[in-house]
């Protein structure tokens, strides 16, 4: 298909989330513009949630009076794996009936406008390396950190993709020999740790049935012992990983983003103790840690980037 680029003035970037699905209007120059959101059809099959998404595009385009041809191109960030050079999602773990999706022609074929899919924690990452938090740094890791536990990592100043687009999966880093079975078939992967789930259910045998992550960072907040605890436990996990990935990757900064990053100040240093005391003294004094500057936007952002990255006719 070719298009005036010319005429092109703006980028269409969509979130896909298990729970949400968000759409936005960028400018060229990456400022949000306008946007739109729907909690996800999730039950309703993979065509329903492809019909929302096209709805929601057409909905942003037609009340800001915007022609399909005012659009150099879209981001479309997906929770699962994405055979990135065929541009086909593999599958979406929290979201059935996504198996084998050629989800960027089916979007252009059905609203024309050129389309780049990927994984949403690598579109995290080129957010937070391009305007966040890991700007101006040559190697990063981005850390996603909430029902899922996921990362992007940035080396030399390139997002890696590894062999099958399935690098930074640090939420499947092993722990141990014999810790809890996950259901991407290994055991005692970092997020049977320190996933949501398994970190509510700690906070909730440690502080009450009542608990939740964020009562548990207001607790140690104040200097309850109970809650400080548990988040070092819970930093513990974390930075076991993060010593062993700045060893190998030798980062000059670890990106903190997504839900439980908001526990604040008893993660972080935590984090940021045992990253001193377990790592490599080399890696372990260059590493800092920071927390992620985009909040929830971030995917939008980097699926915006990642469609300029694709912008051609
Ligand atoms: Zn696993």
């Amino acid at each position: 298909m070719k298009k005036n680029l010319k005429s092109a003035r703006f980028i269409v970037a969509i979130d896909l989330g298990g729970t949400n699905i968000k759409v936005a209007l960028f400018s060229l120059g990456f400022k949000m513009r306008d946007r739109l959101s729907c909690p996800t059809p999730v039950l309703h099959g993979r065509q329903a949630v492809i019909v929302a998404v096209l709805e929601m595009v057409a909905g942003l385009l037609s009340r800001r009076k915007i022609s399909a041809g005012s659009i150099s191109a879209a981001g479309i960030g997906v929770p699962g794996p994405v055979d990135f050079d065929r541009q086909v999602v593999h599958f979406l773990p929290n979201i059935p009936g996504w198996r084998n999706v050629p989800l960027s022609s089916v979007f252009t074929s059905a609203c024309g406008i050129p389309c780049v899919v990927d994984n949403d924690a690598k579109m995290m990452a080129l957010a937070e390396y391009t305007l966040g938090a890991a700007k101006g740094s040559r190697n990063a890791v981005c850390l996603t950190l909430g029902t899922g536990v996921g990362a992007g990592l940035i080396i030399e100043g390139k997002l890696y993709r590894g062999a099958d687009n399935a690098a930074g999966e640090i939420g499947h880093l092993p722990l141990n020999e014999n810790g809890p079975a996950c259901p991407c078939g290994g055991k005692a992967c970092l997020e049977r740790y320190a996933g949501n789930g398994a970190l509510l259910k700690e906070a909730r045998a440690a502080l009450g049935a009542s608990i939740t992550l964020e009562k548990a960072s207001a607790l140690a907040a104040g200097g309850n012992r109970k809650a400080l605890r548990f988040w070092r436990t819970a930093s513990t996990h974390i930075g076991i990983a993060l010593a062993g990935l700045s060893n190998v990757l030798n980062p000059d900064v670890i990106v903190v983003g997504g839900g439980v990053s908001s526990a604040g100040r008893p993660l972080f240093d935590g984090l940021k103790e045992n990253l001193l005391r377990r790592a490599m003294p080399v890696q372990g004094r260059r590493v800092k840690v920071v927390r992620a500057a985009l909040g929830s936007d971030a995917g939008l952002i980097g699926a915006a980037l990642a469609a300029a990255g694709r912008t051609r006719a």
